[in-house]
């Protein structure tokens, strides 16, 4: 069996900037004798979480009920009234937010007093929650939520528009979703496109499909609870190709060994020593 391996795959840049500024939350909270929390999973990956866990670092969903600590908030982003009250309660704050997902929060609060705002995602996403959940004035920003070209009703003529997109949204449903809001201009709408797919999701995709076309199989390696993951998984088996999402070493069965040529590829919150181990348990026969 030969193995190849996708040319673009494991930590994307979010993802490595949460794990060190974990690292150092770990540390402060030891300086300070103070506990430390981060707030939902850090990263969709177990063993990750349970080193973190292992370290003292308690995994919450809100500061209500916990002693003041140190809170890290992770790559997606948080309604801005989340942070608030995790301040208020006198929690410290360690922003791991992803400065490509902060710029899009802040772009939101600007275009707020003159544009509807229009969010493209996955609802209940936590990327999507943050976005919805930018506030400006004292109060929530005015957004409608758009997860499906069906969801597309017609605009009100003449009104200004601002799309935003979740930076791992499906790119083929973005760019149908983007050539439906361009006929609104015919209602005199200005419709105007704030950001983009992160070019790390979309390099992950694209070197994703050029791996399937290359073998006969491909392991997708990455939590369960993984979106990117999970849309890798269903690119390969989408090609045609035979897949398999793993979370690690230990599901690797000899079916995928019978092919001869088998790809591997991994989600952006797969760490790097998880898909070694996974590569040498394949290589031994
Ligand atoms: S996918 Fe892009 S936007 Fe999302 S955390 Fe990673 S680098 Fe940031």
């Amino acid at each position: 069996m030969k193995l190849i391996l996708s040319k673009n795959m494991g930590y994307c840049k979010g993802v490595s900037r949460v794990l060190a500024l974990a690292v150092s939350a770990l540390q402060d909270a030891k300086d300070a004798g103070k506990p430390v929390y981060s707030l939902g999973k850090l990263i969709h990956n177990d063993e990750t979480c349970a080193f973190f866990a292992d370290q003292g670092m308690q995994v919450i969903a809100g500061s209500e009920g916990y002693e003041p600590g140190v809170v890290v908030l992770r790559a997606h982003g948080v309604p801005d009234t989340v942070r608030s009250s995790f301040v208020e309660a006198g929690f410290d704050l360690v922003d791991a937010t992803c400065p490509v997902v902060k710029h899009n929060l802040s772009s939101i609060a600007a275009y707020a007093s003159s544009h509807t705002i229009l969010i493209i995602g996955h609802p209940g996403h936590p990327e999507t929650l943050a976005m919805r959940g930018v506030q400006c004035g004292g109060k929530s920003c005015e957004t409608v939520l758009i997860h499906n070209p069906e969801d597309i009703g017609l605009p009100e003529p003449g009104k200004s528009y601002v799309v935003f997109v979740q930076t791992t949204f499906d790119q083929g449903l973005w760019n149908e979703i983007q050539a439906i809001l361009r006929t609104w201009e015919r209602y005199g709408c200005e419709i105007i496109f704030a950001n983009e797919v992160c070019p790390s999701s979309i390099n992950r995709r694209q070197a994703t499909l050029e791996l399937a076309d290359a073998c006969d199989a491909v392991v997708v390696i990455g939590g369960r609870e993984s979106a990117n993951t999970r849309a890798l998984y269903r690119l390969v088996c989408k090609r045609g190709k035979k897949a398999w999402h793993i979370e690690n070493e230990t599901e690797i069965t000899d079916e995928m060994r019978s092919y001869d040529i088998l790809g591997i590829t991994a989600g952006a919150s797969t760490p790097s020593e998880v898909i070694h181990r996974v590569i040498d348990s394949l290589q031994q026969e």
